[in-house]
């Protein structure tokens, strides 16, 4: 079974249809949801520092507004397609809509190497971005955040521009700003944690004691590592993550069988969580296959580095051990690969279900930043718990009462709450 190229795009509108079908939706709804309602693709020339200009390609994509503000991270990939943006728009749309925040789906990026800048550009690049797209954008509007190699020193250049062109302080206008400067306590943990809170929530139901579980991870980002850090400070043990190397150009997986120690992987990784291979080796890691990951024994399977991960190609290779899937990246399985894991019984905890901690952390966020007014970090991580615990349940009662696949299940429930409002406004 081949599923050709990968297209995210074409596999979120196959999600889509499926529970369109599902649900029996109106042909105008559908139209209007099975595609982004606006789209900007703008170029950014940016002033190198050997005092070349460097045009950079930007996106910024609207998937659907009628909940709330678009809201969705900027990614920085030298692989970043039209297409990609677009998915992730609209499982943004999805995400926002599953736990129940009032906001829309968005999504930005641009086609770049940060990874090969100086800061010098990477702030230029920033600023470009924001000049480009300033009318359509906005807290009132659409709300920016991180995504895949982009920080919180990014969004404030962005945040500073903006303000800069609108002569005044919007600090509600992006989100994942650093925590001196308007960023919420709690967001760098909120989506590994939140993830955690649903794997929590997932084995209680399954009668299983998180206490001796065992994870594999893919990545050591952001989430992965704060996923692996509340899964072992709950009893669990992830045996091992992986990572990509700018150097070699490919992955690796790092395992210890006894379990990895996220500190110390982090004293030999750099801030885009690539681990370095021979200091790793020193502290005792082995150093594995890119995929090695998803063929290990364990009890949970975290995909938490990019989309498009397990395919029908690899799919096989899953331990028959493996009870759990809880997708941290967004899009990680293809649609052809959820059929056989659907077959197989594995439990999936969906990818915007599992990662919906980060949106919530940035709803948070905006509020604070819209309030001026900021909460201490146990009441965003409390308020985060009560949630993604909430939003869980919901998912996973449904999926109980009408026999629907969990992602089928969450698709239901953000599917007829976005209908609905699109219904409400009166525009289908
Ligand atoms: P990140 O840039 O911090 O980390 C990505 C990790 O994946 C790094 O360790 C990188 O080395 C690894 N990686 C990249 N390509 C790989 C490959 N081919 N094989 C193995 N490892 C590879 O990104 P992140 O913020 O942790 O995001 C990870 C995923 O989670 C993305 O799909 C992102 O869209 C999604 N997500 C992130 C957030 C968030 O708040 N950060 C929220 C929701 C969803």
């Amino acid at each position: 079974m081949s599923e050709g190229v990968y297209n995210p795009y074409v596999n979120a509108q196959a999600q889509f249809d499926h529970v369109a079908d599902i649900i029996g939706l109106d042909q105008p709804t559908r139209d209007l949801l099975r595609q982004p309602l606006r789209e900007y693709h703008f170029l950014i020339p940016v002033q190198m520092d050997n005092g070349t200009t460097q045009v950079f390609r930007g996106f910024r994509i609207q998937h659907n507004d009628a909940r709330g503000p678009a809201k969705g991270g900027i990614r920085f990939h030298p692989h970043e397609t039209a297409d990609t943006v677009r998915a992730l728009s609209m499982w943004m749309t999805w995400k926002c809509a599953v736990v129940d925040i009032p906001l829309g789906g968005g999504k930005g990026g641009i086609i770049c190497d940060p990874r090969n800048m100086s800061e010098k550009e990477q702030e230029r690049l920033c600023r470009g971005w924001v000049r480009q797209i300033v009318r359509n954008v906005g807290p009132n509007a659409d709300v920016p955040a991180p995504d895949v190699m982009s920080n919180g020193k990014h969004m404030l250049w962005m945040l500073d521009e903006y303000e800069t062109i609108m002569g005044g302080r919007y600090p509600g206008f992006i989100t994942g700003k650093p925590v001196a400067m308007g960023g919420s306590l709690g967001r760098t943990q909120a989506t590994g944690y939140g993830l955690i809170y649903t794997v929590r929530e997932a084995l209680r139901y399954l009668g299983i004691s998180i206490k001796g579980t065992t994870a594999s991870i893919q990545g050591f980002g952001n989430v992965a590592q704060y996923a692996a850090q509340l899964f072992c400070q709950l009893g669990g043990t992830v045996v091992a993550v992986s990572c990509w190397d700018n150097v070699d150009k490919k992955g690796y997986t790092f395992r210890k069988k006894e379990g990895i120690n996220v500190e110390e992987l982090r004293s030999v990784a750099d801030v885009y969580g690539g681990i370095n291979k021979d200091k790793a080796r020193n502290i005792g890691y082995e150093v594995l296959d890119a995929m090695a990951w998803m063929e290990e024994d364990v009890d949970i399977l975290i995909p938490a580095a990019l989309e498009n991960q397990i395919t029908p190609d690899n799919v096989t290779k899953i331990s028959p051990q493996v009870k759990m899937l809880v997708e941290g990246a967004n899009g990680p399985t293809t649609p052809g690969a959820d059929e056989v894991l659907k077959q197989r019984g594995v439990y999936l905890v969906p990818d915007f279900l599992a990662n919906a901690g980060g949106v919530t952390c940035s709803y948070f966020e905006q509020v604070q930043s819209n309030a001026n007014y900021y909460w201490d970090k146990k009441e965003v991580l409390d308020k985060l718990d009560a949630k993604m615990t909430s939003a869980f349940h919901a998912v996973n009662d449904l999926a109980i009462q009408k026999g629907l696949y969990m992602r089928d299940a969450a698709y239901v429930i953000s599917v007829n709450r976005v209908a609905e409002a699109v219904k409400m406004r009166g525009w289908v």
